[in-house]
């Protein structure tokens, strides 16, 4: 049954590009099954039973045309707990496949997303609002299609702090609690607890990702793939003026392989690491999508996974996530070769994908350390790097943020920086000689190259803290703003909102959200290690 209309709602404009464009599934039952020879089911979300709106993002409700007196009103709140559609909405969840973990997964979906439809920007996109935990759809499976208030909150905040970041991502205008518990067995060891449950609606110009494509090609569906990818090209690649059809899906390709290599590049910058980058959550536009698992590198380590579920392999740890996005887009055009029957290019495309990310790397690490050239910087310089923010537990935003200071390049340090990069240490007291020496003389080279640069140190200090973000949202952040709104108290996370929406900006009384990582919670499950379990 469609749920009852609130009159407010009908002046919204949604529009149904995505639906009107593509083939829907004719069944119209909400009940687990394959789908095929379409790109989506239609589906209703359910009643959350007493929900309360704990946060919504004021520039993306801006963005979207919404007033203050909108998001506070009765109607918002319904809307996007799921409980009215909006007469214009025609609610769908879209069918996807994709590899985890390395192996055919086969048909996914949306198992608890379920699309509204599109609404206009002030920046005259159009973007697709999604519910997510907001009932079961077709793709469900055997799961229950709701979403708890520990992840929906750290997708919701993720998401919006990426986009303050600059960093390509998915968007989130509301966290609403749905007044319903779920169940989940947060560390898949026995002990199921209820769960406060929770809906976020994200926002974004498409959720299409690299699954909607490869389902198509596993169901050998070449006339719809070929429509999805039209429908793609059109919608969001205007770049592509290319008018031979088999040479515009090459060139998506190679956009893709772009897009895909700067976000590998970004993550990096900001210390991001994904935790799940299955093919079904990577975006077709290169955005961060599915927040789950994720965490933030605190102490630099490119070994390390946030995700328990993943901890046997680390396939998606730190330092192989750009490895990794190599081989999804493999997966990628495995799926486009039908509608391109050409190896050789989808192949010139795929192998120019290490030197695009290496330009991406490098250039993006100029920026970090205050360089000016390209040139400044090679492979083994970067490794060198590397090395230093391994020897002793060091915090990487941290330590960005201290490279920056004028004093490192004055000859009065020489041979003393170190102790200007005491902030970033674990245990700055507890540094060895020989690690000190080491990190000497890293320092002391990287001085001589900004030198030679004849860099103004203030002006240095600045660009680089307009790219080496003071204000991630740290682990251990996530998880005592959680504890606090499970006890109904939402201060902390509208005060912690409000600082990651100028992360490169020192504000005056909260330092609070910028210290590393205290000793507590390095082993605290839901600071540093996290499951699928959500
Ligand atoms: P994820 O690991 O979040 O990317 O999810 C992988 C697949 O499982 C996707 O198809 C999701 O829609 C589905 N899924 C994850 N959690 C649930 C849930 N609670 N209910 C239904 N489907 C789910
Ligand atoms: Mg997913």
């Amino acid at each position: 049954m469609r749920p009852r209309i609130v009159p407010v709602l009908t002046k919204l404009r949604f529009s149904n590009q995505f639906i009107a464009n593509l083939p829907a599934d004719s069944n119209l039952q909400n009940e687990t099954r394959l789908v095929k020879n379409a790109c989506y089911s239609f589906v209703n979300p359910i009643r959350a039973t007493k929900p309360k709106l704990a946060a919504y993002s004021e520039d993306l409700a801006n963005l979207l045309q919404f007033s203050t007196n909108d998001c506070a009103s009765y109607d918002f709140l319904q809307l996007f707990a799921g409980n009215v559609v909006s007469p214009k909405s025609k609610p769908y969840a879209m069918c996807y496949g994709g590899h985890q973990f390395g192996q055919w997964a086969g048909q996914l979906g949306d198992g608890r997303a379920i699309t509204l439809g599109e609404l206009p920007g002030l920046d005259n996109t159009l973007y697709s609002l999604q519910l997510k935990g907001a009932g079961k759809t077709p793709y469900s499976r055997t799961a229950d299609g709701l979403a708890v208030l520990r992840s929906s909150l750290r997708e919701f905040v993720c998401s919006e702090a990426m986009y303050h970041l600059r960093v390509p991502t998915t968007r989130a205008l509301t966290l609403i609690l749905t007044g319903d518990h779920v169940v989940r067995d947060m560390l898949y060891d026995g002990n199921p607890q209820l769960e406060p449950g929770a809906v976020v609606c994200r926002v974004s110009p498409t959720f299409v990702r690299f699954g909607n494509f490869e389902i198509l090609a596993a169901q050998r569906n070449t006339n719809i793939l070929g429509q999805l990818a039209d429908f793609v090209i059109e919608n969001h690649f205007p770049e592509i003026k290319t008018k031979d059809r088999k040479l515009r899906y090459v060139e998506l390709f190679e956009q893709v392989v772009d897009r895909t290599a700067l976000l590998m590049s970004e993550w990096y910058r900001v210390g991001f690491v994904h935790g799940v980058m299955n093919t079904d959550n990577m975006s077709i536009t290169g955005l961060t999508i599915d927040y789950g698992p994720y965490g933030w590198i605190e102490d630099f380590d490119l070994e390390w996974t946030p995700n328990t579920t993943d901890a046997s392999t680390k396939r998606y740890r730190f330092g192989q996530q750009n490895a990794v996005a190599h081989w999804n887009l493999l997966q990628l055009a495995n799926a486009l070769y039908p509608l391109i029957e050409d190896v050789k290019l989808l192949e010139t495309a795929l192998h120019q994908y290490p030197d695009i990310y290496r330009n991406y790397h490098q250039s993006m690490l100029v920026k970090k350390l205050g360089l000016t050239d390209l040139n400044q910087v090679n492979s083994e310089f970067i490794e060198e790097l590397e090395q230093c923010l391994s020897l002793t537990e060091t915090d990487m935003t941290l330590f960005y943020r201290c490279l920056s200071n004028p004093k490192l390049l004055s000859a009065e340090f020489d041979g003393e920086r170190v102790s200007l990069l005491r902030e970033a240490f674990y245990e700055p007291d507890n540094i060895n000689e020989s690690v000190k020496l080491s990190l000497e003389q890293w320092l002391g080279k990287l001085v001589n190259i900004v030198n030679e640069g004849q860099v103004d140190p203030i002006r240095r200090e600045q660009s680089m803290n307009n790219v080496n973000p003071l204000y991630v949202p740290r682990n251990y952040l996530a998880q005592l703003v959680i504890d606090e709104v499970e006890k109904g108290n939402f201060d902390m996370l509208h005060e912690w909102m409000g600082v990651l929406q100028n992360p490169y900006t020192e504000q005056q009384g909260k330092a609070n959200f910028a210290k590393k990582r205290p000793e507590w919670a390095k082993t605290r499950v839901g600071c540093s290690m996290l499951s699928c379990s959500s």
